[in-house]
């Protein structure tokens, strides 16, 4: 008997049973907001649900930092606007469950199931929520971080569909120039791709938009414009980088009508 047949035979005969392993609706944090704005943190979770064993598919490293990001920058856009965005961020680790994945690829053990539908419950009452309160447009960031190439910034909404409204309503310029996110994070010297002078809206198919942006994205009827963000390894660990990303969004929502009358 291996190491893995052992842990999975001591999990089955010794633990109590699987539902009592965890508390599903404590591994996700969520808070409602006030803007049209809605942050998902993924993959930042460092708690072990229970002795089962981790995967053994698909990437399983913490993307360190995006946790205390986003909610920098909530608490920033409170500040600044009066109004927060809504949130949601994973506590679980990546490690047992992959939340930007379909429910069949996103664990090896059923009993995470549990804590994949605490996620994706909260995020789809918040897509709800917010269609409902902003009808004329909102948008669904999705943090991540990359570390294969530290010092750029990757941008992933599937070459545009995933903010099919935006595009309708505004044109590429909303995604790529100078008014847009990316386009204002380029303008304060971080490195961005696609660049914010792109003549197409191809995206790096390593970063092109994962399993949140495609289902919550506005090429859904009941979806919202959703956009991944895949901050580099150096911008994490920017200081500057929470005031930047927050006044590069205060800018987008002035320019492309997101700012509460
Ligand atoms: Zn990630």
């Amino acid at each position: 008997m291996n190491r893995r047949q052992f842990t999975a035979l001591s999990s089955a005969t010794l633990l109590p049973p699987l539902a009592a392993a965890y508390e599903p609706a404590s591994v996700v944090d969520a808070m409602p907001g006030t803007l049209p704005v809605l942050f998902t943190v993924p993959h930042d979770g460092a708690e072990f649900l229970g002795l089962f064993p981790h995967r053994t598919q698909g990437t399983t490293v913490r993307d360190l930092g995006t946790r205390a990001l986003a909610e920098r920058v909530a608490a920033l856009l409170h500040q600044q606007l009066g109004h927060r965005p809504y949130l949601v961020v994973a506590k679980f680790s990546r490690k047992h469950l992959d939340a930007n994945r379909s429910e069949a690829d996103a664990m090896e053990s059923p009993a995470m199931l549990p804590a994949y539908r605490a996620y994706h419950d909260h995020v789809a009452a918040y897509v709800a929520q917010i269609r409902k309160a902003f009808p004329s447009g909102a948008l669904l960031i999705d943090v991540h971080g990359q570390s294969q190439e530290p010092g750029t910034t990757f941008r992933g909404t599937r070459a545009g569909l995933t903010v099919k409204r935006l595009l309708g309503r505004f044109g590429p310029a909303a995604l790529q120039g100078p008014d847009s996110i990316f386009g204002q994070l380029a303008a304060k010297g971080y490195a961005v791709n696609p660049a914010a002078d792109a003549a197409s809206m191809r995206e790096d198919p390593r970063f092109a938009g994962g399993y949140t942006v495609f289902t919550y994205g506005s090429h859904r009827p009941d979806g919202i414009d959703a956009i991944q963000f895949e901050f580099g390894g150096q911008h994490r660990s920017n200081p500057r980088l929470p005031e930047d990303f927050a006044a590069a969004l205060v800018g987008f929502m002035k320019a492309f009508d997101l700012l509460p009358k």
